[in-house]
């Protein structure tokens, strides 16, 4: 279940509520009792996202020349 962080704006406190996806956007209470949160950018780690992206053709390998070592 993703975990989600709320900063209270009532306190200052930061907490995290583990809750469906479907209740994100719910209103959190604060442990302290405060309704005046604010919802912050999901810390929910994503398998894959870390990677570099595809992989994208080297530079300069198109020419058939000064790529593969024929000019030098
Ligand atoms: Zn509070």
């Amino acid at each position: 279940m993703p975990r989600y962080d709320f900063r209270c704006r009532s306190c200052g406190a930061t907490f995290e509520l583990r809750r469906p996806m479907a209740q994100a956007n719910d209103p959190a209470v604060c442990p302290q009792g405060h309704e005046d949160t604010v919802k912050l950018l999901s810390t929910v780690a994503v398998t894959g996202a870390a990677a570099a992206g595809p992989q994208a053709p080297s530079a300069g390998g198109g020419g058939g020349c000064c790529g593969g070592g024929c000019c030098g």
